[in-house]
């Protein structure tokens, strides 16, 4: 999906008020009823009210819902990145947003500057384009409410991504610094380089073999297993400090304890990915890999030290699950239409559910929204 920006050079702050309050309505309503949006707008006359709305829906931000029993609107992938990337120029982590450099199954990644023309990266989490049966299926905080699905958890896997890489970068491994988190979006420094896959040949293939190697060792020693360390996720240094340092590894949001109950298993699958992809485009055939039993040895705990900043075991089981489902049958279920279990941005196919919430939330909701500005609509029992 393109990231439109044209938007917030016209949006009133009236506007941004309006959208504001349309994404803590999704909080408890699939489809959130126009009287809701002006009531939690805190906006007074009816008719600014209806202008911001149809502004917000001709810039596509949010969308007027058919079929349902009464009159609403819910946000759109549009509305939500517009959200996120207000509160990162508000927190001036982003000042401009340049060129997309990846299009991924679940994310879309842009170049973008801060305010000194620093360049960074922008990754949005686009959990939607892909099915979550199990997830779907189990989860009573989805509440049924399929559509509020890819916003909860796009905005879980950029929360996961940011941990992790936090915690990693903290720690002294080679990954992007974090720099702001929002939603479903996350910030993170511009790796100079380029995937692994593109490279076709290395003077010295044992070299950095092994130092991936030690990479997934380390990273086991500390609590953690990867689970998609390939090709795509490792980048190749233009200019690297060293020869045991010329790779940044990206891409965390599905990475597991070691504690995990497959954790040997995906252990295997990231060395043995790596191996076979040494020994098929660059010729290397390795004689050693490390093994779980034998090689990991717990020194660290960033498992338990990710976990105890917010996200809880049943969470993160879920949200493996579901990752774990998508990663090894995605093209699969893509392709036998799962889509329609999801909405994407433009798709106003769904019905209308939803439980219509109860006054007590109403007012809790109201009483938030007068310093929501750039703060989330945080689904707070979602967080249990
Ligand atoms: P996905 O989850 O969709 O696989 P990734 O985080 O792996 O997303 O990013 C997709 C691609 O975007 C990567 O293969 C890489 O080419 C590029 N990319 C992502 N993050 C960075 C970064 N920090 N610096 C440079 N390129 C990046
Ligand atoms: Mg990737």
């Amino acid at each position: 999906m393109k990231l439109n920006t044209a938007a917030m050079r016209y949006l009133t702050s009236e506007d941004f008020r309006v959208l504001t309050a349309t994404e803590m309505g999704s909080k408890n309503h699939e489809v959130v009823p126009t009287t809701l949006i002006t009531q939690i707008s805190g906006l007074r006359g009816g008719s600014g009210v209806g202008n911001c709305i149809s502004e917000l829906a001709k810039a596509n931000l949010i969308a007027r819902v058919k079929n349902a029993s009464y009159d609403g609107y819910r946000l759109t992938y549009g509305g939500y990145d517009y959200l996120a990337i207000k509160a990162f120029s508000n927190r001036k982590t982003i000042y401009s947003v340049g060129n997309q450099i990846g299009v991924g199954k679940e994310s879309d990644i842009y170049v973008v500057a801060d305010e000194r023309s620093h360049k960074r990266v922008l990754k949005i989490h686009r959990l939607g384009r892909i099915s979550f049966r199990s997830v779907k299926n189990n989860r009573d905080y989805l509440r049924n409410r399929q559509s509020a699905s890819w916003m909860y958890l796009s905005r879980l896997a950029a929360q996961k991504e940011y941990a992790f890489m936090k915690a990693l970068y903290d720690n002294g491994f080679p990954v992007p610094e974090p720099v702001d988190q929002s939603r479903h979006c996350i910030v993170m420094s511009l790796i100079p380089g380029f995937p692994l896959r593109q490279l076709s040949s290395h003077e010295d293939p044992s070299t950095l073999y092994s130092s991936l190697m030690l990479f997934i060792v380390r990273l086991a020693n500390h609590g953690l297993i990867h689970c998609d360390f390939n090709e795509f996720n490792i980048m190749i240094l233009d200019n690297p400090p060293s020869d045991d340092a010329q790779f940044v590894v990206i891409d965390f949001p599905q990475c597991v304890s070691v504690d995990h109950a497959d954790a040997e298993r995906y252990f295997k699958r990231d060395v043995d990915c790596i191996r076979r992809f040494f020994e098929k485009k660059l010729g290397y055939v390795a004689e050693d890999a490390p093994d779980f039993k034998k090689d990991v040895q717990r020194i660290g705990k960033l498992d338990i030290e990710v976990q105890a900043s917010g996200f809880s075991k049943k969470i993160v089981k879920d949200f493996e699950r579901a990752i774990a489902e998508s990663r090894e049958k995605g093209e699969q279920s893509l392709a036998a239409g799962s889509q329609s279990d999801f909405e994407d941005s433009n798709g106003d196919s769904e019905s209308d559910d939803t439980d219509h919430g109860n006054a007590d939330e109403d007012e809790d909701e109201q009483a938030k929204v007068e310093a929501a500005d750039d703060e989330e609509a945080e689904e707070e029992e979602q967080h249990e």
